[in-house]
């Protein structure tokens, strides 16, 4: 069984890759520090209650479990709070990874999978995004991962260490058995609100409808956290076939609008959403819609589960056993 050390591994997207990684015969070893994370989201291999910048303990880690690879999740990913007090997110996301990778290279580590985000394209020029497109982050949040990415690559070129920066588009659903799924607290993200105030019978806020698109609400691209989980493995696999560094979009393609979502969760759930316009809320792009063909081509990943329905419908249940807990 090969160790890969994943930090951030207690939260959402980490915490399914963690998942997939055991039942494809890896054993992941978990970093966090549970800022936001959730210990009871870490079911599959050890665990390690700390920070990505406490050098110390990551070389225990990396040494005690011979590690070569690193999946790494752990960041602050609130663009509102990082607007408010972007040292935390400079700090915590770009200065702790220097921390970690500057280790890392220390105790022999060869490959970093990241967590990026298509918020490092700000408001994009083309939409299909692809990954060439100029990266122009209109918040703190994303700058600090476009400053990861850049580090990285300087870095990569001059060490004997190579990355995969992962740039997702909208994290959604949770596992199909339901044994983890969507816990933010807060929760600031479309489908988990719209899904709660759907149950609930309370309103929900649109933030705008008069976005440049047909309805007039913002468009996503939701990719299902399993595929984006299939991905981190893929990713891997890539490192270690290919032995260079790249960067990828994780998306599928297609884009939702707001309403059309709250239409399928209404479709879904066969109950009404209460959907009350409010204002814009600052720095939200009209449409962010990926171009994964570069992930389709050199990953061999596609998407399997992003489909909405499947995206809507696991969300939705996974919401569901939160509420009877
Ligand atoms: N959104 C909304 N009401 C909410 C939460 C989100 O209208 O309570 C909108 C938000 O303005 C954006 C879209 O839903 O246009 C997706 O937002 P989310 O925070 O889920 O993801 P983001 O694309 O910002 O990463």
């Amino acid at each position: 069984m090969k160790n890969v050390l994943v930090t951030g591994g207690a939260g959402y997207i980490g915490s399914h890759t963690c998942k997939l990684l055991h039942s494809q015969g890896y054993n992941p070893i978990v970093l966090d520090n549970l800022v936001y994370g959730h210990q009871e989201f870490v079911k599959w291999g050890e665990f390690y209650k700390g920070d990505q910048s406490d050098s110390k303990l990551i070389k225990k880690i990396l040494e005690k479990h011979q590690i070569s690879d690193i999946i790494h999740f752990s960041a602050y990913a609130y663009v509102g709070e990082s607007v408010n007090d972007p040292i935390k997110y400079f700090e915590n996301n770009t200065v702790g990874t220097l921390n970690l990778v500057k280790t890392a290279i220390e105790s022999g580590v060869k490959n970093i999978v990241f967590s990026s985000t298509c918020a490092t394209y700000g408001i994009p020029s083309e939409v299909p995004i692809k990954e060439d497109l100029l990266q122009t982050p209109i918040n703190p949040y994303g700058q600090s991962k476009l400053m990861i990415e850049q580090m990285l690559k300087w870095i990569s070129a001059a060490e004997d260490i190579n990355y995969v920066a992962l740039r997702y588009f909208n994290a959604s659903g949770a596992s199909l058995d339901l044994d983890i799924g969507e816990r933010h607290e807060p929760e600031t993200h479309l489908i988990p609100l719209a899904i709660e105030a759907t149950l609930q019978g309370k309103p929900f806020y649109i933030f705008g409808d008069d976005y440049n698109t047909a309805d007039g609400t913002c468009i996503r691209d939701f990719i299902h956290v399993m595929d984006l989980a299939d991905a981190h493995i893929k990713a891997l696999e890539y490192l270690e076939r290919e032995k260079k560094s790249n960067v990828f979009n994780l998306g599928t393609g297609n884009g939702y609008s707001v309403k059309e979502i709250i239409q399928k969760i209404e479709e879904i759930s066969g109950k009404r959403c209460e959907a009350v316009i409010k204002d814009r809320r600052p720095g939200d792009p009209d449409a962010l819609v990926s171009s994964p063909q570069k992930a389709f081509d050199l990953l061999n990943w596609s998407p399997k589960y992003s489909d909405i329905d499947t995206v809507i419908s696991s969300a939705l249940n996974w919401h569901k056993k939160e509420a009877q807990a």
